[in-house]
């Protein structure tokens, strides 16, 4: 019997975000990305979403390090958090270190990890892990899918990828390497990539958007153009800054993660922006508008972002006006629709011409499609599938694609956030779970919870009633109120009689409650009058408010 490999997905399976999961062998335990997700509107005032850390915190200390596949903040923006709690070292190439590095140094825990910057193909032990680290293209350079040599044969991760012929920097996603280790060992299991597995065909080339943006670049000269897009596009970035030196403009970078990524990048060799094409922020109202390009950060509608700024002409450095055109190389996210349209509607307001991906071909998605997935299905010849990264319907049209390409229906898992899968010599089962709720951050809070947000829904929805009393408790005599205190129920001056009737209620409830049972307690009575304020607020004007008693003593 060979040593078993289990696997705990902690995030990422059932949405998109938190990417999370665990490789486990000899009792070590080897992270692959630990993200964040970003809430959406009904998370009310939570600032950002995490994998749910109980199990890793029980286990700190078999855990020998993590694998970082590539930058996104859906795959490194957790770690930040996680190493307050614990220690460990990171891999990754060096990009994606950089880029994981920012917010780990903001929170004070650079002395809590050590980063390990790992070449295209190398491989390398870690722990009892042998892994080799593969290139793909995606939408952010220098991403890795993994190949985990195991006991139990070959586990190939994609990380996120998409294939790409053309690449902005010429780095193809390593099939021939992918297709080498499938003939040489054959590949155990496949973790695939979901994003777009429900979208068909194959998804365009990163350099096709270059083509267009020359174009429009060409159509709008003599304006201003501002253009926003993700500040870890460092390929778009590329893109964006040779349209712009190529018709005569001078490039300002707007927004702090737009700024340091660009530097970054420069520093690193993967961009390249001459120093005589680029000018301060500060300085380009001293050029002609047709002069100028400002790369700028805000294309998912972000609230604080620059670009938001903009559209709310709150934004210290560019005041938008007729003269502009502002392009949104990007599309949104699922969840982002709504904050993007309101920009777009801010920055039309202000006059500005908008160009977006519903109207020119502004954006190509970083993650393969239908047809290139059923590419690498042909190449990897997987004996097991799972599919990940995902809201559930992508993990679900993943699977159907694998069956499609010859995995075996009884071969294909769909596991979600929390499942354990545990490879064996006798093949691949679900062995558990593992807690992976959501893990709330709002402000510097962690774990706000569940409760709190329960809360904060009916006090939004339905407004709140507290209601206040003090009882004499030998004889249930009432010596102040009950007064009724309401927001967000009814409009107050109007609903005067309402009050007085919810008053009266409480009164008789607790005059019952004495006849009924003698001498109650405190906890009795705030009950008592919780149900019958609930009850009648709920009869006369069907809402559900919080209700709060608030009972004291004399
Ligand atoms: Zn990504
Ligand atoms: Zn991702």
């Amino acid at each position: 019997m060979a040593a078993p490999v289990t696997i705990t997905f902690l995030g990422g399976l059932g949405e998109i975000g938190r990417n999370c999961m665990v490789f486990e062998l000899e009792d070590q335990l080897l992270l692959l990305d630990c993200g964040l997700m970003f809430p959406e509107l009904e998370h009310l005032g939570v600032d950002l979403i995490l994998p749910d850390f109980t199990w890793l915190r029980e286990n700190a200390d078999r855990i020998v390090g993590c694998i970082a596949t590539h930058g996104h903040e859906d795959h490194v923006g957790g770690l930040s958090f996680l190493l307050r709690e614990m220690s460990f070292p990171i891999y990754g190439s060096a990009l994606t270190l950089g880029l994981a590095r920012n917010r780990i140094e903001e929170a004070g825990l650079l002395s809590k990890t050590e980063l390990i910057p790992v070449e295209d193909g190398e491989r390398r032990q870690i722990g009892p892990f042998d892994i080799e680290f593969i290139p793909v293209t995606h939408s952010v350079p220098n991403g890795f899918a993994t190949a985990w040599h195991t006991p139990q044969g070959v586990i190939m991760h994609t990380g996120d990828w998409k294939l790409d012929l053309t690449p902005v920097d010429g780095r193809l996603t390593d099939l021939a390497r992918i297709g080498a280790i499938a003939v040489e060992s054959g590949v155990r299991l496949l973790l695939g990539d979901s994003t777009n597995a429900d979208s068909h065909g194959h998804s365009r080339s990163e350099r096709s958007v270059g083509a267009v943006l020359y174009d429009l670049f060409h159509e709008h000269r003599g304006r201003r153009i501002v253009i926003a897009c993700f500040a870890s596009h460092i390929h778009r970035v590329q893109q964006i800054a040779d349209a712009a030196i190529e018709h005569g403009r001078k490039i300002a970078t707007l927004g702090l993660s737009m700024k340091k990524n660009v530097r970054l990048a420069r520093e690193m060799g993967l961009l390249h922006i001459p120093e005589s094409a680029i000018v301060d922020i500060e300085d380009v109202d001293d050029l002609p508008p047709g002069e100028v390009c400002v790369i700028s950060t805000g294309s998912q509608g972000e609230p604080m972002s620059a670009l938001t700024r903009m559209a709310n002409s709150q934004n210290r450095w560019i005041q938008i006006g007729e003269g502009d055109t502002v392009i949104l190389s990007s599309h949104p996210i699922p969840g982002n629709e709504m904050s993007v349209t309101k920009v777009i509607d801010g920055l039309v307001r202000l006059g500005a011409e908008v160009v977006h991906s519903g109207i020119e071909d502004v954006h190509a998605t970083g993650h393969a499609k239908a047809e290139e997935i059923k590419t690498l299905l042909s190449i990897v010849e997987p004996q097991w599938f799972v599919p990940v990264h995902g809201e559930y319907r992508h993990l679900v049209a993943h699977a159907r694609l694998a069956q499609a390409m010859g995995v075996p229906a009884e071969r294909t898992l769909i596991c979600e956030d929390g499942d354990q899968i545990t490879i064996t010599d006798d093949g691949i089962a679900k062995t558990g779970t593992v807690p992976a709720g959501y893990l709330y951050v709002d402000g510097i809070i962690g774990d706000v919870g569940q409760g709190v947000l329960r809360d904060r829904r009916v006090l939004a929805e339905e407004g709140v009633v507290v209601v206040v009393v003090t009882v004499a408790l030998e004889d249930g005599a009432i010596i102040t109120g009950p007064e009724i205190i309401t927001r967000g129920w009814v409009y107050a001056p109007e609903a005067e009689a309402l009050l007085d009737e919810c008053a009266d209620v409480v009164r008789q409830a607790v005059k019952e409650l004495f006849a009924e049972a003698g001498e109650p307690d405190v906890e009795a009575l705030q009950r008592t009058v919780r149900r019958a304020a609930g009850r009648f607020v709920n009869e006369r004007t069907k809402r559900k408010p919080m209700i709060v008693p608030v009972v004291m003593e004399a």
